[in-house]
């Protein structure tokens, strides 16, 4: 089965008047099942257009198996700590990464209609803001120095920093509270399930106790590093290599090691 009809919009336009024309769409033709692929954009519009049809919305979707009417869909759930199916009997919206599903054939004939989108006037945008444009993209970074709490204050970051040039460019991650609470960096670098999921090839863990919800942004991280003076902490469950010591002894023992070996 491929794509058998496609609409086409006839003008570009903000989620909330995606969100009605859908909605229009969707009851016109009856339609059950509403896949999109993560995006920004979708983001909004899609959890709109679910409430607007108090249907469910289920995120992070890895695979789909349909049997009979019932649709089995199996997603990333628990803080991406579980893959979790449902059964999807009734009208469902669903959202992938967007490289999870290969495309279909394309169906021989495929229809299309443009749609004249349906504008909110009750919605005005009162200004808008650019968000700061930073150089972090960390989860697009292949190399990843994450911190924690382990680290006693904003100065002592530096650590993080020079291990992280060390290693050819490491991007900073953190945990929530060194972004959301004491606000030493930015919340570009914030790693979990409130933050940022991340997937480098390497994740150095420093003075990161390893909680759930940490643990919920990095879990697809190729090789895992945990730094941390506590052997109980929960991150040595979930690590490839586990260092129990002092940050303020290992990390800069460390950068001076690699420089060395980097220099030979
Ligand atoms: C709804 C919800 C969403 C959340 N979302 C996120 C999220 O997206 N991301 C996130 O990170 N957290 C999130 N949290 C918070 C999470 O539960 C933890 O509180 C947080 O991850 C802890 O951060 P931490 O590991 O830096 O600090 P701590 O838990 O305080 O751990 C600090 C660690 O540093 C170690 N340490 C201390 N001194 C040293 C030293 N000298 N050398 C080496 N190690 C040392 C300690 O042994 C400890 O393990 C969320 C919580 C909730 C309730």
């Amino acid at each position: 089965m491929g794509v058998a009809k496609a609409y086409i919009l006839s003008a570009q336009i903000d989620e909330a008047s995606f969100s009605e024309t859908l909605v229009d769409l969707i009851n016109a033709n009856n339609y059950s099942v509403i896949a999109v692929p993560v995006s920004k954009f979708f983001k909004t519009a899609i959890a709109i257009t679910a409430q607007k049809l108090s249907a469910p919305l289920i995120v992070d979707v890895i695979d789909l198996k349909q049997s009979g009417n019932v649709l089995e869909v199996t997603y990333n759930g628990i803080g991406n700590r579980a893959q979790v199916t449902v059964k999807v009997t009734d009208r469902a919206f669903l959202m992938a990464p967007p490289a999870r599903f290969k495309p279909v054939e394309k169906a021989t004939a495929i229809s299309t209609e443009t749609l004249q989108p349906k504008a909110i006037p009750s919605i005005k945008v009162v200004s808008t803001e650019e968000k700061p444009k930073g150089k972090v993209r960390i989860e697009d970074a292949e190399l990843i120095v994450s911190v924690g709490r382990g680290f006693k204050k904003q100065d002592d970051l530096k650590l993080a920093f020079e291990l992280a040039e060390v290693l050819g460019g490491a991007e900073i991650g953190c945990s929530r509270p060194i972004a959301a609470d004491l606000k030493w960096l930015s919340e570009d670098h914030w790693v979990g399930l409130s933050g940022h999921k991340v997937r480098p090839k390497l994740y150095v863990a420093i003075g990161i106790s390893g909680q759930p919800q940490h643990l919920a942004g990095m879990m697809e991280s190729k090789t895992v590093v945990v730094i941390n003076n506590d052997p109980n902490a929960p991150f040595f469950k979930n690590c490839d290599y586990g260092v129990v010591e002092d940050l303020y002894k290992f990390v800069p023992a460390l950068t001076k090691r690699l420089k060395e070996l980097l220099k030979k």
